[in-house]
């Protein structure tokens, strides 16, 4: 049996995924706006086609498309009642594209919108949308939680008290807009500390922000809570200094094309990651299977090609742009 999280992120760095919704969107397959995940049901085929891509680029774990599948969610979309079979489908496309790897799928929690910390029945409603996801994605079958993009800490933590009695390895990792702090108020470090007092056995960071604008986030997670494996998951989108958060900005959700970030920049943030000791290395939105690879490429996971092909390389009789144009000097 392949080892589990935990041991893992013992063992060394453990590098996730990408970013769905959006690729998916691009691709024809999912509504910009709501952004909700129905297209396991729609066109699994191009779900299972994306985990796939991520796989081979060298992603250790997938996460089941099951952000946003929750019922006050999809049923914005006309979808409160496919709740169930939006969660069942999305896991069994993860489990088909890990099936005969060693990659870890993870069940997926993410904001419900339904959480207020001023109405005293929120708690106990977000607490059922979570359980209502977590029984079907137990039963189809995940190796570990993810509860993502928590703006909310309350939202946050009880995500990883209802994730926690899985019994499944647990990560919660919140997300910051232009102001790096929970809607309560607590930072990054305060955050991690909390989750990880929840039950959450990683805590960090995802989602709305650059490398270049979580890093600096990292480091207070990391000082927060020593010897608990951190994790960070950030987009590929450039973004100005004083709009860090790539939702907010007016090119979003269909203008994001240019601000892509490039295979290389995602690599060096692989790389500043691990230096500053983040153990789960993953990327969001705008990370598609070429950042991945190059990430995987960078950590020493994946040799620098593996297509086994020999190419006879002629600079004097070219017969590539390559040779032509002389790019290898
Ligand atoms: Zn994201």
């Amino acid at each position: 049996m392949a080892e589990g999280l935990r041991e893992r992120l013992q063992n060394g760095v453990v590098l996730g995924d990408g970013g769905y919704l959006l690729e998916l969107e691009k691709r024809g397959y999912v509504h910009g706006g709501p952004f909700t995940p129905e297209v396991s049901l729609t066109h699994p085929e191009a779900l299972v086609e994306l985990h796939r891509e991520f796989l081979r680029a060298g992603a250790e774990v997938l996460q089941a498309l099951t952000f946003y599948a929750s019922e006050d969610k999809l049923a914005t979309v006309g979808l409160g009642g496919r709740v169930d079979d939006i969660n069942r489908a999305a896991v069994s496309c993860a489990r088909e594209a890990a099936s005969g790897s060693e990659a870890l799928v993870a069940g997926n929690l993410s904001l419900t919108w339904g959480y207020d910390p001023k109405d005293p029945g929120s708690a106990d409603h977000v607490r059922a949308l979570f359980d209502r996801q977590l029984e079907v994605q137990m039963e189809a079958g995940i190796d570990l939680v993810i509860g993502e993009t928590f703006t909310w800490l309350g939202e946050a933590m009880i995500c990883a008290e209802r994730a926690t009695q899985t019994g499944l390895p647990v990560m919660v990792t919140m997300s910051f807009e232009k102001d790096p702090h929970a809607y309560e108020g607590p930072g990054p470090g305060e955050c991690a500390a909390r989750l990880v007092d929840a039950g959450a056995n990683v805590v960090g960071v995802n989602c709305l922000r650059n490398p270049a604008h979580t890093l600096p986030l990292m480091r207070e997670v990391l000082e927060a809570v020593p010897g608990v494996p951190v994790a960070c998951q950030p987009v590929a989108y450039r973004t100005p200094a004083e709009s860090p958060d790539f939702t907010s900005l007016p090119e979003f959700p269909f203008g994001l094309d240019p601000l892509q970030l490039s295979r290389q920049e995602m690599a060096d943030y692989a790389l500043a990651a691990r230096e500053l000791g983040v153990r789960y290395i993953g990327s969001c939105c705008g990370s598609v299977a070429s950042h991945v690879r190059e990430m995987a490429r960078a950590l020493g996971k994946l040799p620098e090609t593996d297509d086994g092909i020999e190419w006879r390389v002629d600079f004097e009789r070219p017969m590539s742009a390559f040779e032509y144009y002389r790019h290898d000097a």
